[in-house]
């Protein structure tokens, strides 16, 4: 039997080939182009590599329907139009060499060729000091006739119906919102990415963002994510080890449940990196709660010998050729550069009237009494119970041997804890005598207040009954355009939380009521907070399992528990502690504050008697 007889060849002979053109071309556009926001990355880089001053982007419809970039670059000579269609055709570099000084954001000669693999691609472009300008038409990638158009010089290049020649591809995009989400995050870090660039973006006809160009850094950062944010940050500009760092860093005392922002730009370019977001985190621990992240935008200069950005087509992710020193650098300054601050007096604090506003709420008669339900009544059945420790889960360095090994199931309605007093000004020392145990119980005062809202607001929202107070003044807050996007899509699920807004202006939201304990709130915070978890939860999108929608709702709840809750640092009266205690007791007793951080621990007389030798 010759080879070509055997029965398992038969089948399989001539199946090797090699792919069409057109195959090809599709393939290598999949690894650029993935959804609409990709098309939007690719061609502002392009016109930042042109030297454009002003570059505006328009999409309808998510940019599924139309993406146009149009700048005031040095466009492209006619001759050399069709040629920029062409896989691997770049003006930004000749030899291997090159690669390695490469200061242009692209040099593979891919973007062109892949946007219009999947889509309708429409140039118009005039070189600088030509008369007349020119427009070209693509489909399918491939090239109409070169014609005569007149235009100022730039570049205009539309990108229509993407994926309307890959069925399978077009399935795999989002809704309308989410997919704009995507390119508003991405036009906010090319915007980052490029300061001294004036960009604008509109949806469907309407503006949506403009950042007219800022002569430095700080001025972007400020215009892109807010006041909010650089208030509670702290500027960091250090040049170690030939890397020079810039940023602004959240003050290790005001960092957020929500990790966003967290923007590198590392010579020009916004990129992710897990080992500089590594070395930011370890400067970091230790001087923050492990359920919070520390939120910043920063610059990175380093000789682009020692980067390799050539890693995958998007230029995302990096290699760097001295990961370690680069690492141990980042790490220092930040360590350094918080440290510093961190003892210094707060001059840049901007959240006096949030922590202030517990004083007032809170207490006898604060915000139970305003909405005219009983709030213990409605926390009183069933309880919602997280993953808990229990009370004896404490770090064992600290009192291993002291704490007791018995469990007592303490009767919620006959229980005696009684407060001695508060400890720092963060803990509440409490005295507890419930005959069958007897010692001492330290909460942590606001984790403890943080879980009795949350755990109330939870069973408010199930039972929909969601005590709110409608605000006088409505006040309006003015969010990015990222975080606009995200929030009108949940504007009903925020109402079944008790948060009633509405959109008021472009990325404006006016703030109808909120649940009655956040009524003494900063309410602009907490709105782009809660934008930012929502952002942060982007990846369970789509899926609307309830697994899903439950986690989402989770730390939104969270995020309004943590704003409501009293803080550490201040200081309760008995009376308020006794509220507290009582509120906690009634809540079930739970040992975790909604991130998982411990509420409680304690020591018996018992333990006491072992320790002192009288047992
Ligand atoms: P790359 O950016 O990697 O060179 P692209 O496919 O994105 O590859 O672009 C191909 C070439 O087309 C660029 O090298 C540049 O010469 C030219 N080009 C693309 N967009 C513009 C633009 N907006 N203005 C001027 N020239 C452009
Ligand atoms: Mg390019």
């Amino acid at each position: 039997m010759s080879v070509s007889e055997h029965p398992m060849l038969a089948e399989s002979a001539n199946t090797i080939g090699i792919l069409s053109e057109e195959t090809i071309n599709q393939i290598a556009a999949g690894e650029l182009i993935d959804r609409p926001c990709s098309v939007v990355k690719e061609l502002i880089e392009n016109a930042i590599d042109a030297g454009s001053t002003v570059v505006m982007i328009d999409v309808v419809d998510g940019g599924k329907q139309l993406i146009r970039v149009s700048d005031d670059g040095e466009g492209i000579p006619p001759e050399d139009i069709r040629l920029a269609f062409e896989r691997h055709a770049t003006s930004k570099l000749r030899t291997v060499d090159d690669l390695w000084h490469v200061r242009t954001m692209g040099f593979r000669g891919e973007a062109l060729p892949s946007i219009s693999a999947v889509s309708k691609v429409k140039i118009r472009t005039m070189r600088e000091g030509r008369k007349t300008g020119a427009e070209l038409t693509l489909s399918n990638g491939l090239p109409g006739v070169l014609e005569e158009t007149a235009l100022s010089s730039g570049t205009i290049v539309e990108a229509s119906d993407i994926f309307f020649n890959a069925p399978v591809r077009r399935k795999f995009l989002k809704t309308t919102p989410t997919e704009f989400g995507h390119i508003c995050r991405t036009v906010q870090n090319q915007a980052l990415s490029a300061p001294a660039i004036h960009v604008g973006l509109t949806h469907n006809g309407k503006r949506v963002s403009d950042f007219p160009a800022m002569s430095n850094m700080r001025d972007r950062v400020l215009q892109l994510f807010g006041a909010p944010f650089v208030n509670r940050c702290i500027e960091i500009s250090k040049t170690l080890d030939g890397i020079a760092m810039w940023g602004m860093f959240a003050r290790p005392e005001q960092v957020k449940t929500s990790r966003t922002p967290q923007e590198i730009v590392l010579n020009g370019r916004w990129i992710k990196s897990a080992m500089i977001v590594h070395a930011i985190y370890e400067a970091y621990r230790m001087r923050i709660p492990k359920d919070r992240y520390p939120t910043f935008a920063m610059t990175l200069d380093i000789d682009p010998t020692r980067v390799d950005v050539n890693v995958h087509p998007t230029k995302r992710e990096v290699r760097f050729l001295d990961q370690e020193a680069i690492h141990h650098a980042i790490f220092h300054a930040l360590k350094a550069g918080l440290g510093i601050v961190t003892n210094a007096p707060q001059v840049f604090s901007s959240s006096a009237n949030v922590t202030a506003s517990f004083s007032r709420g809170y207490g006898w008669g604060g915000s139970v009494g305003r909405t005219g339900i009983d709030e213990h009544d409605a926390a009183r059945g069933t309880f919602h119970t997280t993953t808990e420790t229990t009370e004896n889960d404490v770090d064992p360095s600290v009192i291993a041997e002291s704490v007791s090994q018995a469990s007592p199931s303490l009767d919620r309605d006959s229980c005696d804890i009684r407060p001695l007093g508060q400890l720092n000004q963060t803990y509440i020392v409490a005295n507890v005598d419930i005959g069958t145990w007897h010692g001492l119980k330290v909460l942590d005062q606001h984790t403890a207040h943080e879980r009795v809202l949350f755990d109330r607001l939870l069973k408010q929202t199930r039972t929909r009954s969601v005590a709110t107070q409608g605000l006088l003044f409505s006040p309006v807050v003015e969010l990015q355009p990222s975080q606009a996007v995200v929030l009108n899509q949940h504007l009903e699920e925020l109402r079944t939380l008790g948060l009633e807004i509405e959109q008021f202006g472009k990325h404006a939201f006016r703030i109808r009521a909120v649940p009655s304990f956040l009524t003494r709130t900063d309410v602009y915070v907490l709105l782009g907070e809660i934008a930012d978890e929502l952002i942060d939860g982007a990846e369970y999108e789509g899926s609307s399992s309830r697994d899903a929608l439950d986690k989402k709702t989770h730390k939104v709840l969270a995020t309004m528990a943590c704003h409501g809750a009293i803080k550490a640092n201040q200081t309760l009266g008995l009376g308020e502690m006794k509220h507290l205690i009582h509120d906690w007791v009634q809540t079930g007793m739970p040992t975790t504050c909604p991130h998982g951080r411990r509420i409680v621990m304690r020591l018996s007389v018992a333990e006491l008697d072992r320790i002192f030798g009288r047992a």
